[in-house]
């Protein structure tokens, strides 16, 4: 039995076997081939049979809407015009592999620049060319592999759009290598309620079919277990399935009301907010919807993403993020400089500004669909640094017809300066995810540095206090909407720090409504004090602890 170590996401606890993700593939060289042309197009013609067969089968497999699009994928491969392209590169002396790279991508430009619906499937030739060349390079297909089977998924790293393709009924659990608590994969996996621990090293070193135990709570994985760890381990998960939640809206032990809000990335994860008791949308993250889409996505079709997720809540508060673009998340069509630390670069607010035309047709979608449905929609910027930045978002919003606009709190700059910041916005989220990350100067998205990222600091809780002291002062909202929300002692600290609303992933909610019930306002403040005056982040821990009710 081996234990690998990393840090947990979530409390969850999995079982199953390993099943690996390839690594990316690299570019396939320049170099001139060895093999002459005819060998050359037999190995294209074989793989993009074989690649049209698999994409096929899959398509027949996921039916519905996923399976008109596949079909499209392996429509795109009979196209003749790319089938001359290929043969004409290898005819110069090309690979095949190297053919089918440059071929692919002059046909993913041109659907890139006719926009709209083709547009939006370049994509999916990229994905479509990746799988052909690994069938030619006789090497796995890349992305998340298939199975018939449940399984752990151990990956170096995951990118966004592929975590939130994952089937929750397949994949088990994610292992990875690289990434820390707040990277995006861990918070996707975290909404799907997916047990993860990111940053583990030698995850990369378990062997494909390898049973392991998934700890997401103690942060471990451990490989090859004895009959006995697995016995306790799925005993574990049934108590875990078992245990009776508090019910109802949030509200601490002497009644003070703490709503408690979900996070989604889009409609798909409605029912399951819903179901958990989420009394509103904390923080829908509209960038999430758009991450393969190449050209700007018309306002008709963003009135009908938002509607779709407005719809859920009648008479519910749902705050709405402009399209936070940048770093991990990037957008084709908002994001095309290269950056050296895109963290700290044109992303958020910045590039909303920098394209208005863009943020414009955002809030004209929102208020449009709004006025279609019953839900209060309140919309925020990411990224906010100045109060300058503010004024101009808050009443650009207000002048598309939005009511309520605010900010989200994640650059130190803004929260040190929340009294003016508030003064001008009608409320503030805490993101604090970024919060951490600028605070402790540490890369969100680096394992190496991932020990830095934890919002127990209490470096980022006095940020915070003076987030919370500015909105008890000018009787304004505060909420949270990073995974800080999400750790149930954490949130008990953050609503001891003036903190009025907490939204988290769905799976979250009853372990943070069950925490507050047991502390009163005053123990929270109290709870509060003693993180602040902690040294480092254990020692907030250790302090929060000890006060903690019977
Ligand atoms: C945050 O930074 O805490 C946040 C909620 O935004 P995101 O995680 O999407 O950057
Ligand atoms: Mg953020």
């Amino acid at each position: 039995m081996t234990t690998l170590s990393g840090i947990g996401v979530g409390r969850g606890l999995a079982v199953g076997p390993v099943l690996r993700m390839p690594d990316p593939l690299p570019e396939p060289p320049t170099t001139q081939s060895t093999l002459g042309p005819d060998a050359e197009k037999e190995r294209v013609m074989h793989a993009l049979a074989a690649t049209a067969d698999d994409i096929r089968a899959r398509a027949a497999k996921a039916g519905g809407m996923a399976g008109e699009v596949l079909e499209a994928q392996a429509l795109m491969m009979d196209d003749p015009m790319l089938k001359t392209d290929v043969d004409a590169r290898i005819d110069t002396g090309a690979t095949a592999e190297r053919a089918v790279h440059e071929a692919f991508g002059v046909f993913r430009d041109m659907l890139a620049g006719i926009g709209g619906y083709l547009g939006e499937r370049a994509a999916d030739l990229d994905d479509v060319s990746r799988r052909a060349i690994a069938r030619i390079a006789g090497v796995p297909a890349p992305g998340v592999p298939e199975s018939d089977v449940p399984f752990v998924l151990v990956a170096r790293d995951l990118a966004p759009a592929d975590t939130a393709l994952l089937d929750p009924e397949l994949v088990l659990a994610i292992v990875t290598s690289e990434g820390g608590k707040t990277s995006h994969t861990a918070i996707l996996a975290g909404e799907k309620g997916l047990p993860a621990i990111v940053g583990v090293a030698g995850a990369l070193d378990l062997a494909e079919g390898t049973t392991v135990i998934v700890d997401a709570g103690a942060g471990t994985v451990e490989a090859d277990p004895s009959a006995e760890a697995l016995a306790t381990a799925e005993q574990k998960i049934a108590d875990r399935a078992a245990r009776v939640h508090t019910t109802g809206p949030g509200a601490l032990a002497d009644g003070t009301a703490i709503p408690l809000l979900a996070n989604l990335g889009s409609a798909e994860g409605v029912d399951s907010a819903v179901a958990a008791g989420a009394e509103g949308v904390g923080l829908f993250r509209t960038e999430f919807l758009f991450l393969d889409s190449s050209s700007a996505p018309s306002v008709e079709t963003q009135k009908s993403a938002y509607s779709a997720v407005l719809a859920g809540f009648p008479g519910k508060k749902v705050v709405v993020r402009a399209l936070d673009a940048g770093a991990d998340k990037p957008l084709a069509f908002l994001n095309d400089a290269e950056e050296e630390n895109p963290a700290l670069g044109l992303r958020g607010i910045r590039s909303l500004r920098a394209s208005e035309q863009i943020l414009r047709d955002q809030l004209t979608a929102l208020a449009q669909a709004e006025a279609e449905n019953e839900a209060e929609v309140w919309v925020m910027a990411p990224m906010v640094a100045t109060v300058d930045e503010t004024r101009y978002f808050t009443g650009l919003a207000r002048e598309l017809g939005l009511t309520t606009a605010g900010v989200m709190v994640e650059v130190p700059a803004a929260a040190l300066l929340a009294d003016r910041i508030l003064a001008v916005a009608d409320f503030a989220s805490i993101g604090t995810n970024d919060l951490t990350q600028y605070t402790m100067a540490a890369d969100r998205m680096l394992g190496s540095v991932a020990s830095f990222q934890d919002p127990w600091h209490p470096a980022v809780l006095k940020l915070v206090g003076e987030i919370g002291s500015a909105g008890t002062t000018s009787d304004k909202p505060v909420g949270v909407c990073g995974e800080a929300a999400a750790d149930p002692k954490l949130a008990v600290v953050l609503v001891g720090l003036g903190v009025t609303t907490l939204s988290m992933s769905a799976p979250a909610i009853a372990d943070v409504r069950d925490e507050l019930a047991r502390w009163t306002l005053a123990g929270a403040r109290d709870a509060a004090q003693a993180a602040l005056a902690a040294e480092d982040a254990a020692g907030a821990r250790a302090a929060v602890e000890g006060l903690t009710p019977a």
